[in-house]
């Protein structure tokens, strides 16, 4: 509704298109009523009861059509166009809120999940977890956690910057759409974020704060459902995490592992081995 109402009448979180919508109204207002009142005037004239001749008359009519309908339809469009003004910029930021995780100001799940149907080819979806993030809330208190998850977010956010895109799907689970040409020059980017997450603790009100994250990858192909996607990024993950955690495992690498040693992984890409 809002954007046909924009295609109509323009955007108008614009204040210019109020005064213009205003002028156009206000300039309708007083072309239909000089109209009409010309009409009026035509048979009041025949009939003989206009106390001045039709010509005076329609220039009267007209010149007050122009003077008062031009600044009371002019006044009443810029009330209305103010009150779309107000609605317009009041939808906006709701729709950006609904796209937004609070805490962190990343993009949330939802629009993650719009995002990656939008992608072609030439990119990968990462999901890094904070490893025994439980143990920092249980440790350090709530408060210390959020700070962590605003910290890996503000990294994560400035090492994937141009067309990736970062989202918090929630808790200490963020989602990356790593756009990049190659396969390798993604999986490098992904793992140089994660080594830098590692090697540089987070500073909580005068604590330091180690931290290390696992990272399950799986390939955004074209003809691909992002359902599949998430579900294979989501089983090298869970290896990652079977597997000892601090690490960041390729869907293919959990093929192959599959393969060389199939006692070690279950069919649903989950480690029989527990760590
Ligand atoms: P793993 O290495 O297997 O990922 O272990 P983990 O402890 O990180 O995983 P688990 O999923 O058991 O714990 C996640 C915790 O994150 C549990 C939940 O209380 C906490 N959590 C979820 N959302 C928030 C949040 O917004 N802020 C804070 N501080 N904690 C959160
Ligand atoms: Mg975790
Ligand atoms: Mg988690």
């Amino acid at each position: 509704m809002n954007i046909s109402l924009q295609a109509e009448l323009g955007d108008f979180r614009n204040r210019l298109t109020i005064y213009t919508y205003a002028l156009k109204m206000s300039f309708v207002a007083v072309m239909l009523s000089s109209v009409v009142i010309a009409l009026l005037l035509l048979p009041l004239d025949w009939a003989g009861v206009l106390p001045m001749p039709l010509e005076h008359a329609v220039i009267y009519g007209v010149a007050l059509s122009w003077l008062i309908g031009g600044i009371v339809s002019g006044v009443l469009a810029l009330v209305a166009g103010y009150a779309m003004h107000q609605l317009s910029v009041s939808r906006a930021e709701f729709e950006r809120l609904s796209r937004t995780d609070m805490l962190s100001g990343l993009l949330n799940r939802r629009a993650f999940t719009e995002a990656l149907d939008k992608v072609d080819g030439q990119a990968c979806l990462a999901i890094f977890d904070v490893d025994r993030f439980k143990a920092i809330n249980d440790r350090f208190g709530h408060t210390c956690g959020d700070a962590v998850i605003i910290a890996v977010s503000a990294e994560l956010a400035a090492a994937f910057t141009g067309k990736s895109m970062v989202a918090r799907l929630g808790g200490e689970e963020f989602g990356v759409m790593v756009v990049a040409p190659l396969k390798e020059e993604r999986v490098a980017q992904i793992k140089s974020v994660c080594a830098t997450l590692a090697e540089n603790p987070i500073a909580v009100d005068g604590l330091m704060v180690n931290i290390t994250v696992s990272a399950g990858i799986a390939e955004l192909g074209e003809g691909r459902s992002k359902e599949a996607v998430y579900s294979a990024a989501d089983k090298a993950l869970y290896l990652a995490k079977t597997l000892g955690r601090n690490r960041v495992i390729h869907e293919d690498e959990g093929l192959q592992r599959r393969l060389r040693n199939p006692d070690e992984i279950t069919h649903d890409g989950r480690s029989a081995v527990m760590h």
